[in-house]
């Protein structure tokens, strides 16, 4: 039996192998004594003719079966465009596919089209049938083509169920407002895409980014301000996911090349969430990121924002106020809309007419007349902020101002007797004053109407389960080794509780500034950004960092954890000097060396004045990057040597320390007036002196950055 079947496939072959000769002869393709080689060939190393003839090179592969669909009369197809139907590759598995080196193509109710690259395969035909219980019906791909198209579609196959897997969960996901849904609603694709969302809001992530790299598309969610990967689509399906977020938001999918946006609704377990969607072409392709934005998260009311005593007081203090501009100001992600719903809930009490104009609406508050802008229909930030003046507003919440005159409506808004709240995505503060005035807004209206900034960053709190509690010397050392007070915990190993990130939710670290006469007549006659900054370092405000440290000595949050959301800073001392040059002026000759030994011993270089007359010289001389002087000295004193500096021009940005035995606030307040960036009082302890030195170019530092 078996003999019988051997016997009549070869000679099908035979026949089909010339044939095959016939047709390359008949082409011209190849010549009689290169074809006797090549059937030479063919029976010495147990290949078929139409590979021999390819392998000896005498024609491509294309050449050769494409002469072999002419002597067999099948299709030859090329498989690299083409895309299986899904139920085909399902009804022949892997394992057969691979076996007779076949891609199933087509599938209708009783024929099973497939592609081969060896016609008239008896065992291929029956497998096949048998696996999908049709008619086998073959068409002639080649073997190159076909191994490609099996890689590719029997591993994307595998690997999206893999991931379907993984991500899938009894959540129920429907499109609302969504662009076009024609494709079937079961396809794997879709499903995974609901899934990333779905998944997202279950974590409560803000963001999802996607983002093409070499073994496909990374999937990572943002939680708790952190990016965590969370899946990788494998490169063969990377398009489909991208176009199918991209449908959905409405954008074109034939542009890859510039960014675009657009936004999407679905319900996630009939909870309503909005998607805004961003694309970005980068080298490896589009990169998405998408803003998970669940709308029905309540807002809470100012002092659930976590703020301290003080903070709180100074920023009710502000919205209390019947007119006045609050800003809140943070890079993406520090919660500036959290902070802003917080003061539309305190603010509402059914006897204002508060209204919001917000790109988009990422919460519902009731009692607040909320507009959404939708730039693309026409109906911009500055076009709808003129009809909410005619509406006859007490309050006005701008979710950001982005251009001129957004920022022109705002400082009139405020001037002119309404309370006017918004955001602007700026590093700090004092960047945030310049910015308003980059935009066009006259720096005498922000002197006049501000009446609050607030600043934040949101850390991650230490886990309270496996955080590392350090006993009293070892937080007192730990704290020295970073120039801050005490480390008073680190984060622990990590467990359950904390997905193992030693991290649980985030706390915000904020300065809320209210602006003195000092700082509005800075900010009034145009002052630059260190002017700016140097003007609120004397006002009563601790910075971030400050409240940032406090949070570290309570044990609350890790030192990482300030440094890494605060601007990362060197830590070891040799790298934070950098060989910055300290003028140190007293007549003191031992408080002289002291402080020399100890800046020295940190890295600094130290240069030595005895009086005023000399910090002038010297500073003209050899432009230190920081000054520290006493206040009491013969010939030139403190006071008048840092009022000189002030006043002249190529030292005026110079940094000023005061070092004095002079413990009294009027003497501190008086020295801050003049100019001094820092006050610090003899006796001293050592590591004092450096935490406060690092900190000011820190400072330093960080304004050479803004501006
Ligand atoms: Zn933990």
């Amino acid at each position: 039996m078996n003999q019988v079947i051997e016997s009549k496939r070869i000679s099908s072959q035979n026949l089909i192998g010339s044939r095959f000769s016939d047709v390359l002869l008949s082409q011209a393709l190849i010549n009689q004594h290169d074809l006797h080689i090549a059937g030479a060939h063919a029976a010495h190393q147990h290949v078929s003719l139409v590979d021999a003839v390819v392998e000896l090179g005498f024609v491509s592969e294309l050449q050769s079966y494409g002469a072999l669909a002419t002597a067999t009369g099948l299709r030859l197809i090329e498989l690299s465009g083409l895309t299986p139907s899904n139920l085909a590759l399902r009804l022949v598995p892997e394992r057969v596919a691979r076996k007779h080196d076949i891609l199933p193509i087509t599938e209708d109710n009783r024929n099973l089209t497939y592609a081969i690259s060896r016609p008239f395969d008896a065992d291929a035909e029956r497998d096949v049938a048998f696996a999908s219980g049709r008619s086998p019906h073959a068409v002639i791909a080649r073997p190159s083509d076909l191994q490609l198209a099996l890689d590719k579609h029997y591993e994307h196959l595998g690997d999206i169920d893999l991931l379907l897997a993984r991500v899938r969960s009894e959540t129920s996901v429907e499109m609302v407002d969504c662009g076009d849904a024609k494709i079937p609603t079961d396809s794997p694709v879709i499903d995974l895409c609901n899934q990333i969302i779905a998944r997202a809001v279950g974590a409560g992530a803000s963001d999802v980014h996607i983002e093409p790299t070499k073994q496909g598309l990374m999937v990572r969610y943002r939680l708790g301000g952190i990016l965590e990967p969370a899946l990788t689509v494998p490169v063969e399906s990377a398009n489909l996911v991208c176009n199918r977020y991209k449908v959905m938001a409405r954008v074109d999918i034939s542009v890859k090349q510039r960014p675009q946006d657009g936004a999407f609704r679905l319900s996630i377990n009939g909870r309503p969430i909005d998607v805004r969607l961003s694309t970005l072409p980068t080298l490896n392709g589009e990169k998405l990121v998408m803003r998970v934005i669940d709308s029905r998260v309540e807002s809470q009311g100012l002092d659930s924002l976590g703020y301290d005593a003080d903070n709180l007081a100074r920023l009710k203090r502000a919205l209390d106020r019947p007119d006045g501009l609050v800003l809140v100001t943070g890079p993406t992600g520090s919660g500036k809309t959290t902070v802003l719903y917080s003061a539309l809930h305190h603010l509402r009490t059914g006897h204002t007419n508060i209204i919001s104009v917000e790109d988009p609406v990422e919460r519902q508050i009731d009692g607040v007349n909320q507009i959404p802008v939708n730039s693309r229909a026409g109906n911009t930030f500055a076009a709808v902020l003129r009809s909410v003046l005619r509406q006859d507003p007490n309050v006005i919440m701008v979710g950001e101002v982005r251009d001129n005159e957004v920022a022109q409506i705002v400082g009139q808004a405020a001037c002119t007797g309404h309370l006017v709240l918004t955001s602007l995505h700026t590093t700090d503060s004092a960047s945030a004053i310049i910015r308003l005035v980059n935009l066009g807004l006259e720096p005498f209206k922000i002197a006049e109407s501000l009446t609050a900034i607030v600043s934040q960053r949101l850390v991650r709190k230490l886990c309270p389960t496996c955080r590392n509690v350090h006993n009293d010397v070892d937080a007192k050392r730990l704290g020295r080794d970073h120039g801050v007070e005490s480390v008073a915990a680190s984060a622990g190993r990590g467990c359950d509780r904390c997905r193992h990130s030693g991290y649980v939710e985030r706390i915000p670290v904020a300065e809320v500034l209210t602006p003195d006469d000092h700082i509005r007549e800075a900010i009034g006659r145009g002052a630059t950004v260190s002017e700016i900054r140097a003007a609120m370092h004397g006002a009563e405000c601790r910075s971030m960092r400050e409240r940032g440290l406090e949070l570290v000595a309570e044990g609350i949050t890790s030192i990482e954890e300030i440094n890494r959301v605060l601007a990362a800073e060197p830590i070891t001392a040799s790298r934070q000097a950098g060989g910055k040059r300290v003028l140190v002026v007293d007549d003191d000759r031992i408080t002289r060396m002291l402080v020399k030994l100890l800046l020295e011993k940190d890295g600094y270089v130290v240069l030595e004045g005895k009086n005023g007359h000399e910090a002038l010289e010297i500073a003209h001389r050899e432009r230190p990057d920081l000054l520290i002087v006493d206040l009491l000295m013969p010939e030139m004193d403190g006071y008048q040597a840092i009022e000189t500096i002030r006043q002249d021009i190529s030292l005026s940005t110079l940094p000023v320390m005061v070092l004095t035995a002079e413990d009294d606030p009027a003497i501190e307040e008086r020295v801050l007036e003049l100019g001094a960036d820092d006050y610090l009082v003899k006796p001293f302890e050592p590591q004092v002196l450096l935490s406060r030195v690092r900190a000011a170019f820190r400072r330093i530092e960080r304004a050479a950055v803004a501006v």
